[in-house]
């Protein structure tokens, strides 16, 4: 019988080998029991994980209430479509309602779904003549084609053409650029109000009050991508509340359901009707398992009073990355926003992220340069000065002149 006790890593990579579609890029390594931010490997080897299953454990690995809530779930209804009501999938709307700006909420199951929906909604609810969605340069929303067109970043189009027409690209930050490009065609603007996946980057200020002004001056939906920035990382609920800029609809998946897997678009009241029945669906969207979970998530940030750890713990490596960037040549620049934190480097980060796993800790490098951390919101200020400490070691080490690979 197949199970899945006790392979090495060596074994479990040579079943991959065979059976599994080789589209990832993976270290060899195979992951076996996560806790808080540990992971343990077969061989038994304890990492400090500070890219907690690519931001989408936002409350580390098997945190206890969601733990318990799927437990609970599983053995009284796994699933039931969204042809009856469900009221785990209600009270779950209802908790991201009153955390955001009092929207109704379609759910599905990943962020490029959620976009999806976000895509159609600002198509249904414009004028017929308005198609066009601008969106930005080092963006990423997901890897459906809609999503995948909606991303202004060529290397993610190469050999995929013909797009889906209608997204119009413009500079991330570039509020004129964006006021040129609206036009009587122009739906909508998706834009992520902190990119993530673009190298954790913060938009100069006023510009997403600009976008806002723009789109109500010209009837056109404010979208914010929230996929990667919302649900508690950056210490408020939705990044769009660190900056009181209201979008109309929010799209949201990752950290969701605090490592089970969940999407949802969030809009409001008055454009919510425009997706309307026979538009769009998503078979698992809202089930009993992602939605008591989804709830499940909500109540432990509040009950733990995790967002204001987020202050605490963004706090730490604010402080130690800067004073690090001061002496270390090699630090372009540090961008944090609560738990989205990226070191630019003048080096590729690719060895780095090598380097640290021969020291137990995982990191991430995205855009080639840049190292991200995604770090769970209930780290701890030991654990945080901990993984300063090896970073210190390992990107100093990395500097030109350093004895380091
Ligand atoms: C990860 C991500 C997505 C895609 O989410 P999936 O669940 O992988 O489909 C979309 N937008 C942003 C901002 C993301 O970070």
């Amino acid at each position: 019988m197949a199970t899945t006790s006790g392979m090495s890593s060596a074994e479990t990579i040579d079943l991959f080998r065979r059976y599994v579609v080789p589209n990832y890029t993976r270290f060899p390594i195979n992951l076996v029991r996560g806790e808080g931010s540990y992971v343990w490997d077969a061989e038994g080897t304890r990492y400090l994980d500070l890219f907690p299953g690519w931001g989408c454990n936002l409350l580390g690995h098997c945190p206890a209430p969601i733990v318990r809530a799927v437990q609970e779930q599983v053995a009284t209804l796994i699933h039931v479509p969204n042809t009856w009501y469900t009221e785990a999938q209600g009270q779950w709307a209802r908790l991201l309602s009153e955390r955001s700006f009092g929207g109704q909420a379609f759910f599905c199951n990943s962020g490029t779904e959620a976009n999806e929906a976000a895509i159609k909604l600002a198509r249904l609810h414009t004028p017929k003549e308005r198609y066009k969605i601008i969106t930005f340069s080092g963006g990423f929303h997901g890897r459906t084609l809609g999503a995948t067109a909606a991303t202004a970043q060529p290397k993610y189009h190469e050999g995929l053409g013909p797009l889906m027409a209608g997204f119009v690209y413009a500079p991330y930050g570039d509020l004129e650029a964006v006021t040129k490009l609206v036009d009587g065609e122009t739906a909508a603007i998706l834009v992520e109000p902190i990119q993530g996946e673009g190298g954790i980057r913060i938009p100069p200020d006023g510009f997403l009050a600009g976008l806002r002004e723009l789109a109500d001056e010209h009837g056109l939906l404010l979208m914010f991508d929230e996929v990667q920035s919302g649900c508690g990382r950056t210490g408020n609920w939705f990044a769009y509340q660190d900056v009181n800029v209201v979008p109309d609809v929010m799209t949201l998946a990752k950290s969701l359901c605090g490592g089970i897997a969940g999407g949802a678009l969030l809009t409001k009241p008055e454009i919510a009707p425009s997706l309307r029945p026979g538009m769009h669906a998503a078979t698992f969207g809202g089930n009993p398992i992602a939605a008591r979970v989804g709830i499940a998530t909500i109540e432990m940030i509040e009950q733990e009073n995790l967002l204001e750890n987020v202050a605490t713990i963004s706090g730490v490596f604010r402080q130690r990355l800067n004073e690090l960037a001061e002496s270390c040549e090699t630090i372009v620049e540090v961008r944090i926003r609560g738990m989205m934190i990226g070191i630019e480097l003048t080096v590729p980060g690719a060895p780095l992220v090598q380097a640290a796993i021969d020291r137990k800790l995982l990191i991430n490098c995205t855009q080639g340069t840049v190292i991200r951390l995604l770090p769970a919101m209930n780290l701890t200020v030991e654990q945080a000065h901990e993984a300063c400490d090896l970073l210190g070691e390992l990107l100093t080490q990395a500097a030109p002149g350093g004895n380091g690979n």
